[in-house]
């Protein structure tokens, strides 16, 4: 970008985009030329599923925990935290009151929230720290050796969340909020910690003809258009088209061994990858 002086005398930044309406496709195509600066390529956001893990309570949760300490060792993670059974409840009563999506959407992040202030304080002892998503931008500097950092999955749509095509419950939940928190870190990978093997075929706690699907590229599982899923389909739709984040991993967190397995690139359950 050059400084020019116009015909008024004045200095003006002379810059692609000048007296654009940004909404033509070569010029936006234009804008994805250079490679993505990568804040944190080493880093792995873990969320804690809220329903699948929190909500059981002290058995499920603290064992994770413990993995998780022993693995900061060696690896640098953000945890982030689902919002679970009581998120569910409070849209269940807002839907009811005939609230619109917005509503719950702030309902849903203020859930989350409260799972990441008890899991820092559960963790506060061994270098658990609860951050904003305003601190993001710090993480590189929350990496000290033992620090732990927690923040909450809801992504930060809050009343601008987009209205469904179905129904009204808020499509931007805390997969894809722990996903978008990974691209845009330029992160590693994204894990899931959750209460099965992986993506099945179909939910395995009502279908036990279901299977489990080991690995599938994104493209491919979208296009099978599942009745039920483990991740919120804009998690996949987020993952087609990331620029940094290539793959997540769905781990089943009550089987010992597997975070630590995962967190050194292992695959566990199931991987959903986006080629190239
Ligand atoms: P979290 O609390 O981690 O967000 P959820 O309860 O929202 O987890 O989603 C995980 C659950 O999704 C699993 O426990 C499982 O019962 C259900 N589920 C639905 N469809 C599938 C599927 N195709 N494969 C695996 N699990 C599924
Ligand atoms: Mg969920």
């Amino acid at each position: 970008m050059t400084i020019q002086r116009d015909t008024s005398g004045r200095l003006q930044i002379d810059s692609p985009f000048m007296g654009e309406s940004m909404m033509d496709k070569s010029l936006l195509a234009s804008t994805d030329t250079e490679p993505i600066y990568r804040l944190m390529p080493d880093l792995i956001v873990v969320k804690i599923g809220g329903q699948s893990i929190i909500d059981r309570g002290r058995t499920a949760l603290m064992p994770i925990l413990d993995e998780l300490v022993e693995a900061r060792r060696s690896h640098k993670i953000l945890i982030a935290t689902g919002g679970g059974t009581r998120a569910r409840h409070a849209y269940a009563i807002a839907t009811d009151l005939g609230m619109p999506t917005g509503v719950l959407a702030e309902l849903g992040g203020s859930i989350s929230k409260q799972n990441a202030l008890m899991v820092s304080i559960l963790l506060s002892q061994r270098g658990g720290i609860q951050i904003g998503h305003d601190d993001l931008v710090k993480l590189p500097n929350y990496m000290m050796p033992g620090i732990l950092p927690v923040t909450h999955a809801m992504p930060p749509y809050g009343l601008f969340e987009r209205p469904p095509a179905l129904g009204r419950i808020p499509p931007h939940r805390t997969d894809v909020g722990a996903f978008l928190l990974a691209e845009v870190m330029g992160a590693e990978r994204c894990v899931l910690i959750k209460d099965e093997h992986g993506l099945y075929t179909a939910d395995p706690k009502k279908d036990p003809t279901a299977t489990l699907i080991p690995e599938i590229d994104v493209n491919e599982l979208l296009a099978l258009d599942l009745n039920d899923l483990a991740v919120e389909r804009s998690m996949l739709e987020s993952l087609q088209t990331a620029r940094s984040v290539r793959e997540v991993f769905l781990v089943n967190g009550l089987v010992r061994g597997n975070i630590p397995r995962a967190l050194a690139g292992e695959n566990v359950g199931t991987r959903i990858y986006v080629k190239g």
